[in-house]
């Protein structure tokens, strides 16, 4: 039996709410802002909290279950992280009260630029982008910046691995820049000698994700740096992956000019669904005046019986502003207090663990699965989702059989340089048992694929949702959820 939609609950005059009396004169909509099309459902407060947790339920999640999804670092979020972000001081302040009425607040934000750029050996944070697509945007325009300041207006070019998140093109494109795709060699490392093919005087800079979307960490990444500096261009660092290296190395020592965080994956602030993100961007010294528009700074120091006192202050050649306010205050409140609570030893500890759980879990499925880079990895690896003695089962076809199994599936047919890529993520935060348990769901799985290969074709089984239609979704759009008549 399905259950009923919101709307098919709605009777006429069912309430959930009672308004309270208005204390401001009543004023008509202007006209054309009333839709009466809209049919909000009419449903009491009983219906309404069913609704709402039936959906939720629903859902696969992080609080429910193992979340291997490739790049997105479904870690465990502590909810210490709830509690500080909803203390009154923070979630009821306005990013436009007097400075000296939020000195608590630009007080955890400097601390937490500080953190930032101390863990990735940079010199400087801007913590406005919202999130890691939009950091790169602003890395791109510092960049520009930074080459039109002086006078190199011929350097266009931005190289980007094969191998890249599909957000580092489409966000240098955004700003205007030329992009050359470069080559992955067979360790799976930058290939050097078609980087230094492409290097000239019209480098603009090179954006590299280390470790890279393969789970590894590039052998030659000091000598890539050193190509590009030497032929002047700047490089930026996706650091999505940071979660394999904190407390390990900084990518701000080994010679990066610039990276953004993706807080809402390595510092804890749940992310399934698509959001809210955060995605600050740390730069080395030579960078610091392109800024965004404002950074917290230390307005006057302070002494043994007086705290510093902070504001907002323009960097010297700023990009300007990029984001309302400040940036998404209540990630960097859990981010903040992610990384008060772990520490140094700890962060170093969860970089760690996450890499000892992505290698136990290589160790163990690669025999039944083909590993195409064949390498201890980082926190994550990329496995083929196909054998060819089993015609017909592809990737999607075992991430969707994962479902039944409780377990979300993979990050799949990403990188696109791995055929029927599957992109296994497990983080430092699972327990063994966890770990053996998608092991074993894996192996069965093959061995599914061989004997009932219907049973991975038709999967989902037991989800709410079945397979849908992903040709017929594309094809006929309905991007309306009020009923209509046609349906
Ligand atoms: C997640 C991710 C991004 C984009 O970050 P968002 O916060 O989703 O915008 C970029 N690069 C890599 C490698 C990623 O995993």
């Amino acid at each position: 039996m399905t259950e009923p939609t919101i709307f098919e609950m709605s009777s006429p005059g069912r309430r959930g709410v009672k308004m309270p009396v208005s204390d401001v004169p009543e004023v008509a909509l202007p006209k054309g802002f009333e839709r009466q099309e809209l049919h909000f459902p009419e449903i009491s407060e009983l219906e309404a909290v069913r609704h709402f947790t039936r959906l939720s339920q629903l859902n696969h999640a992080i609080d429910t279950g193992f979340y291997p999804l490739g790049s997105c670092t479904m870690k465990y979020n502590p909810k210490i992280n709830e509690v500080t972000t909803r203390l009154s001081g923070f979630a009821n302040t306005h990013p436009l009260q007097p400075e000296d009425t939020v000195q608590g607040n630009l007080y955890l934000m400097y601390q937490l630029q500080e953190m930032l750029a101390e863990i990735g050996g940079f010199a400087g944070t801007t913590l406005q982008p919202a999130a890691g697509a939009h950091g790169e945007l602003v890395g791109a325009l510092m960049i520009h910046a930074y080459h039109k300041d002086r006078g190199e207006h011929q350097r266009v070019r931005m190289l980007i691995p094969d191998s890249a998140h599909g957000t580092n093109p489409a966000t240098s494109a955004m700003v205007g820049f030329d992009i050359v795709p470069l080559a992955t060699d067979a360790r799976g490392n930058v290939d050097l000698g078609h980087l230094k093919s492409l290097v000239d005087d019209r480098l603009a800079g090179l954006m590299l994700t280390n470790p890279n979307t393969l789970g590894l960490f590039d052998e030659n990444v000091e000598e890539v740096i050193k190509i590009v500096h030497d032929a002047g261009g700047l490089v930026y660092g996706d650091g999505a992956n940071m979660n394999a290296i904190l407390g390990v190395t900084q990518p701000g020592k080994i010679g990066f000019d610039i990276l953004h965080y993706n807080l809402h994956k390595t510092f804890s602030t749940p992310h399934g669904g698509g959001g809210p993100g955060s995605g600050p961007v740390v730069v080395a010294e030579r960078l610091l005046d392109f800024l965004p528009d404002p950074v917290v700074g230390i307005i006057e120091e302070g002494d043994d019986e007086n705290p510093p006192l902070y504001g907002l202050v323009t960097p010297a050649k700023t990009i300007g502003r990029i984001k309302a306010f400040h940036g998404h205050f209540g990630i960097h409140v859990r981010a903040f207090t992610y990384i008060s609570m772990l520490g140094a030893i700890g962060l170093r500890n969860a970089a760690e663990k996450a890499v000892l759980n992505a290698n136990y879990m290589q160790e163990k499925l690669k025999g039944t699965y083909t590993l195409p880079y064949d390498r201890s990895c980082m926190h994550e690896f990329v496995l083929e989702g196909f054998w060819d003695d089993v015609p017909g089962i592809q990737a999607l076809d075992i991430a969707k059989r994962l479902i039944d199994y409780g377990i979300h599936p993979p990050t799949n047919y990403f990188p696109l340089i791995v055929k029927e890529a599957l992109m296994i993520e497990p983080t430092e935060t699972e327990n063994l048992e966890t770990l053996d348990r998608f092991v074993e769901v894996m192996l069965k799985i093959a061995e599914e694929a061989r004997t009932q290969p219907e049973l991975l074709k038709n999967a989902p089984h037991n989800a709410p949702i079945k397979r849908a239609d992903e040709l017929k979704a594309a094809k006929e759009l309905i991007l309306c959820c009020y009923p209509s008549e046609e349906m």
